[in-house]
């Protein structure tokens, strides 16, 4: 099972990216998928490249529209495990929408967000997820914006899965990865990716220092909704580790009468005329 490909990334050196390339290829393996198992559909930002990195089909989008690509390829062929994947300025900027109504519909994909609060593509403009101060040449007095919890307002918009993890910790952030991929709805994993060209702000060394791990918690309570909430909110979002999880409640798949019988992508679609008037008079 051999998840790496040829491609040499061109993501700068200690980029956080590339461990997230490295936990998805490695947790897609342990998970026991085939490369032709797999999508990773990718948006834009240096992120987005991820999509070419790794040996599977995959997608590289436009700009905050990895989400509707990738639930469109899981609703046409329901046996694909499906990624989507990107930044932070394009999952929760100009594809927030897309964000809000994938995790309250609760489609079958895993969503990974390579979160380093900066525009690293564009060299550094400031972020839905960078902080109130923070120096960019977007904002160089400091920003004014509160950042973004992404975390709460997923919780807040129904997500049945929420995670959330740090480049530096490749064990649990391929842990995480394997658990959304097993999870059967919409799977969120933020990862704190630092950009090390742009943010020296939020280094390495800035979240080894901030971050705490819900594994050291004592007896968090993953299945508990509040307690999620309220641990997020004593921490300032900055916690790693699977945040809520909610296995019972249905994916849109299996509420979808037909879904399971048999994917769009293997089906005879072919039209005559009568099947095409038939179809059109429904709409009528
Ligand atoms: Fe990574 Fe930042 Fe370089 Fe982009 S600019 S590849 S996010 S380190």
């Amino acid at each position: 099972k051999e998840f790496r490909n040829k491609i040499k990334p061109n993501w700068c050196p200690g980029c956080g990216d590339f461990s997230v390339q490295a936990a998805i290829q490695r947790a897609a393996a342990n998970v026991g998928l085939e490369p032709d198992n797999l999508a990773v559909v990718s948006g834009i930002g240096c992120s987005g490249r991820i999509s070419g990195y790794i040996n599977a089909y995959g997608l590289h989008g436009v700009h905050g529209r990895a989400l509707p690509i990738a639930q469109g390829v899981k609703m046409a062929n329901k046996d694909l495990t499906v990624i989507a994947s990107g930044g932070d300025g394009d999952g929760f900027a100009i594809g927030m929408g897309h964000t809000i109504h994938a995790i309250r519909r609760n489609i079958d994909v895993t969503y990974i967000v390579m979160d380093n609060q900066i525009y690293g593509l564009t060299k550094g403009q400031t972020s839905p997820r960078s902080d109130v101060g923070f120096k960019t040449k977007s904002t160089p007095n400091g920003s004014v914006e509160s950042a973004l919890n992404v975390m709460e307002m997923a919780l807040t918009a129904g997500a049945t899965f929420v995670a959330q993890s740090f480049s530096s910790d490749l064990k649990e952030l391929t842990s995480l990865i394997e658990q959304g991929i097993n999870h059967k709805g919409f799977s969120l994993i933020n990862v704190f990716s630092p950009c090390v060209t742009f943010n020296k702000v939020n280094t390495y060394d800035w979240f080894k220092q901030n971050i705490t791990k819900l594994s050291d918690v004592e007896e968090y309570d993953a299945s508990n909704r509040m307690t999620a909430m309220q641990t997020l909110m004593q921490h300032n979002g900055l916690v790693t580790g699977l945040i809520y999880q909610n296995s019972q409640q249905p994916s849109y798949q299996e509420l979808l009468d037909g879904y399971s019988v048999q994917p769009l992508a293997v089906q005879d679609l072919a039209l005559d005329e009568e099947k095409f008037n038939k179809m059109m008079a429904e709409f009528m």
